[in-house]
């Protein structure tokens, strides 16, 4: 293709439920595409990206199939989060059984740098099992992954929520932080440090928008408790 020939419009659909998911959707719209964004529905109050949006689960990969179909898609792109696991797998299946073309776009994971105390391991239970007694813990993780810390009364919790609760939470000692992450080290330390945490558990997510809270724990040696995907 000529550099000056026109990019010839495509539907493409991401699935998305990322930050990285809202600036290619942006990118793709000014290129002049027509993009459908697919959010699973978890938060209450989405930043939504541009462009077109559905939301909810499909019914599986080959409900994901059928939609690519009937909605005439040319090309179909998972930008989901690296732990989003179940979506990426229907999205290869569901390009194999439709025939529109996959592109992948998970982001890689942190790597450990000079500073960083992390203690690697492999599922959220563990990362409950490696915390020593006494502990005061940031839980950076979303609601449905805090329940295996909820036995541990013997740690005391910070625990950081988008949306508040629904119901109480299970822990012998805990406190809620409602918000979102911040950009900034240096606030990410402050909450750290008013809140006397000595350890942090988190997800090895990769990407600038949960990473000022490991720049945070490195400035403060605070040893982290890092989940990986396999
Ligand atoms: P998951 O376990 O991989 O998916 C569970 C089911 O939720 C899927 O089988 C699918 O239902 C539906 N689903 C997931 N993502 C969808 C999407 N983008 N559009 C439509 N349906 C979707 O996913 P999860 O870990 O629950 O994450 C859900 C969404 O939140 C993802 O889109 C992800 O990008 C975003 N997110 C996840 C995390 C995380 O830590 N997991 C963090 C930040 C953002 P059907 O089988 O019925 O189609």
């Amino acid at each position: 293709m000529r550099r000056d020939e026109p990019i010839k419009a495509q539907k493409i659909l991401i699935l998305g439920g990322t930050a990285e998911a809202r600036a290619l959707a942006e990118e793709l719209e000014r290129q002049g595409h027509a993009v459908t964004t697919s959010l699973a529905g978890r938060t209450i109050d989405p930043v939504l990206p541009v462009g077109a949006i559905r939301i909810g689960g499909f019914g599986g990969a080959e409900g994901l199939a059928a939609y690519l179909c009937q909605e005439g898609f040319d090309r179909f792109i998972d930008a989901t989060h690296p732990f989003a696991r179940r979506i990426s797998e229907n999205a290869i299946k569901a390009s194999a059984i439709s025939g529109v073309p996959l592109e992948q776009r998970l982001r890689p994971r942190w790597q450990k740098q000079p500073g960083d105390q992390w203690k690697t391991v492999p599922s959220i239970e563990a990362a409950a099992e490696a915390l020593p007694g006494g502990a005061t813990v940031f839980l950076a993780l979303g609601r449905q992954y805090i329940d295996a810390f909820t036995g541990r009364s013997d740690c005391r919790f910070l625990i950081r929520m988008v949306d508040p609760p629904e119901a109480p939470l299970a822990f012998a000692d805990h406190a809620l932080v409602l918000g979102k992450p911040s950009s900034d080290p240096d606030r990410e330390a402050d909450l750290f440090t008013a809140h006397g945490v000595t350890h942090l558990v988190c997800r090895n997510s990769g990407g600038p928008a949960g990473y000022a809270k490991i720049i945070a724990a490195r400035r403060l040696a605070l040893p982290v408790i890092m989940i990986e995907r396999d």
